[in-house]
């Protein structure tokens, strides 16, 4: 009977030195198989050149390398590149290249599907199947970042976590996943470039703050009054403002580092003064940035993007108050690569 082989980047760098001492030979030989797993991307062990032939078919009796495939590749008129990646077991997740004049940043998903049930997020309609392992997430990454050197000329520059998914819902692979793509044996990128947006679990937020995270945080709050969000983001009858500022204020305290706000106003929703300056007082606690983020709806019409009438009152009252503002327009829409479209949503 076959039995079934391991996913060989399921092991740390010790477990693949370990493996190749338990074989008789030396521990350096998993630095190797490390290095060509993570910095060179490696798909298959045929590739690994600088092994023996028997090497390799030691590591091919034994592993399996499950990396992801970039089945279907759209491109928006305005430079916005989405992938269609189709795991090992075929399920399929989207992630997003947005280009700018300086920056690539890629928006990629840490779920199949999403556990929580926002109202306006095209995810929310697919039922979450499976958490991503840490090398998918990084695959994801590795494919973005293969992309904007192709297409524009330099690497990938930053990285959010805004995809399908709640990232803290997955959040022990997304931490090894960011710890694979800040690390010199992998992408070698900086943490303070990778950006988790979260709907906000006041409990992960705290966990975050005690792990001494590097990477920056956003918060989508799209309502800082309680009958309001629930009613657009129902674990918010779980996790109330309360909650959420209070865990907010814990992370600030030990991170000292400025807290984000995305925030989309939708019409007839919370697009009035009293939403503003709910806003205003639920950010006091903390220095604060609200992107105010253009909407692009999903089908059936509930959301509507706010007037500009109500997007400027929000954006001169912020700015009254010190706090600062900016406005997103929304990019790929003709792809569904746009916020709220993908399956990407917070
Ligand atoms: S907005 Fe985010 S947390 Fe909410 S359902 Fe969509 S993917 Fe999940």
């Amino acid at each position: 009977m076959e039995t079934k082989k391991k996913d060989i980047r399921a092991l740390t760098r010790e477990q693949l030195r370990g493996f190749f001492v338990d074989q008789g030979d030396r521990a350096f030989r998993g630095n190797q198989v490390y290095e060509w797993l993570w910095q060179k991307s490696a798909h298959s062990f045929d590739v690994m050149t600088n092994l023996s032939k028997e090497t390799r078919g030691l590591l091919e009796a034994n592993f399996v390398i499950n990396h992801i495939r970039v089945d279907q590749m759209q491109r928006s008129a305005d430079g916005t590149i989405k992938n269609a990646v189709r795991l090992h077991d075929g399920l399929v997740v989207e992630s997003v290249l947005i280009p700018t004049a300086n920056r690539t940043t890629a928006c990629v998903s840490s779920q199949v599907g999403c556990s929580l049930d926002c109202k306006f997020c095209a995810t929310a309609r697919l039922k979450r199947m499976r958490n991503l392992n840490p090398d998918e997430i990084y695959d994801q990454v590795v494919a973005i970042d293969n992309e904007s050197r192709l297409y524009f000329d330099r690497p990938l520059s930053n990285i959010v976590f805004m995809g399908m998914g709640e990232p803290l819902m997955n959040y022990n692979n997304v931490l090894k996943a960011i710890d694979k793509i800040t690390s010199p044996a992998g992408l070698g990128m900086s943490p303070k470039r990778i950006t988790v947006s979260t709907s906000g679990v006041p409990k992960m937020i705290k966990k975050m703050a005690d792990d001494g995270v590097k990477f920056k945080l956003a918060v989508s709050l799209h309502s800082a009054i309680d009958e309001i969000r629930t009613s657009i983001m129902p674990f918010n009858a779980t996790f109330t403002l309360t909650d959420l500022r209070e865990a907010l204020q814990y992370w600030y305290n030990r991170t000292k580092s400025r807290i984000t706000y995305e925030y989309v106003v939708w019409e007839g929703i919370n697009d009035t003064q009293r939403d503003v300056d709910a806003l205003v007082d639920f950010c006091k606690f903390a220095p604060s940035k609200v992107n105010l983020i253009e909407y692009n709806p999903i089908d059936d019409g509930q959301f509507q993007q706010a007037s500009k009438t109500a997007l400027d009152r929000y954006v001169g009252t912020l700015e009254e108050n010190g706090i600062v503002v900016t406005v997103r327009r929304s990019r790929g829409k003709d792809i569904d690569a746009a916020c709220g479209q993908l399956a990407n949503k917070h």
